[in-house]
């Protein structure tokens, strides 16, 4: 793996979307720092992580972005064009800060001024996506097609797209069977693959196999 002083070659933004809950951010923590925590918070606001692989002899970082911002589906903010929503750029982690007027009471309100505030920067520029389900619920999985609907909607035409039933150690729980997953992705025209942040289960090959088509496209 590349140091942190080497050359980048390709700097790669990946997208992480899907309903809340189903191990967005376990993922990323699995992939970016070999880490699972069980008591995951949720997600506030957008941040990215990176690490950075060789593809072909060539230092590829991937800078892979996850959010809560998009989630919920709510009655939409008539306000939201008079808010901005500030944006603190640290060394590595991006994040939308919240306005400093909101409270928790206002959540549901904010979240679709950040639905709004955010979406389009969040695709941008987006290379690859992993879109989540959680084999374990159904629901997660039935509204995969409005996910790829927005992202399509909002994404680079070329983008690699890759569909990944989470949570795979909770065979005993399966809603969603291997089958229609495989046969939904294969009508989509996406990779797919069910993974385990918890397990380290197939995280690393999600990655690798969405960094490495972006690579074959792009480079
Ligand atoms: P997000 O809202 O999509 O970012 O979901 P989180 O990453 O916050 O995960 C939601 C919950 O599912 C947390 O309690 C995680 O610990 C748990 N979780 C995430 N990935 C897995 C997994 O692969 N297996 C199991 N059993 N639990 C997981
Ligand atoms: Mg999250």
């Amino acid at each position: 793996m590349a140091g942190a002083g080497d050359k980048v070659d390709y700097v790669f933004k990946v997208v992480l979307i899907g309903d809340s809950a189903v191990g967005k951010s376990q993922i990323l923590a699995r992939f970016a720092r070999n880490e699972f925590s069980l008591d995951s918070k949720a997600t506030i606001g957008v941040e990215f992580q990176t690490r950075t692989l060789v593809i072909e002899h060539k230092s590829v970082k991937a800078q892979i972005w996850d959010t809560a911002g998009q989630e919920r589906q709510g009655e939409k903010c008539s306000q939201w064009r008079h808010h901005t929503i500030p944006y603190h750029l640290s060394s590595e982690t991006y994040h939308v800060l919240l306005p400093n007027k909101l409270t928790t009471s206002h959540a549901c309100y904010f979240n679709n001024c950040r639905y709004r505030a955010v979406t389009s920067a969040y695709y941008r520029g987006a290379l690859g996506a992993l879109l989540v389900y959680d084999i374990t619920k159904r629901q997660s999985f039935d509204h995969i097609p409005r996910w790829l609907e927005e992202l399509r909607g909002h994404a680079d035409k070329n983008i690699v797209i890759m569909l990944v039933g989470n949570k795979s150690d909770l065979e005993e729980e399966r809603a969603v069977s291997t089958e229609d997953a495989k046969e939904f992705a294969e009508k989509e025209n996406l990779f797919f693959l069910e993974t385990s942040a918890m397990q380290a289960t197939n995280v690393e090959n999600a990655f690798q196999t969405v960094l490495t088509e972006i690579f074959k496209i792009h480079s």
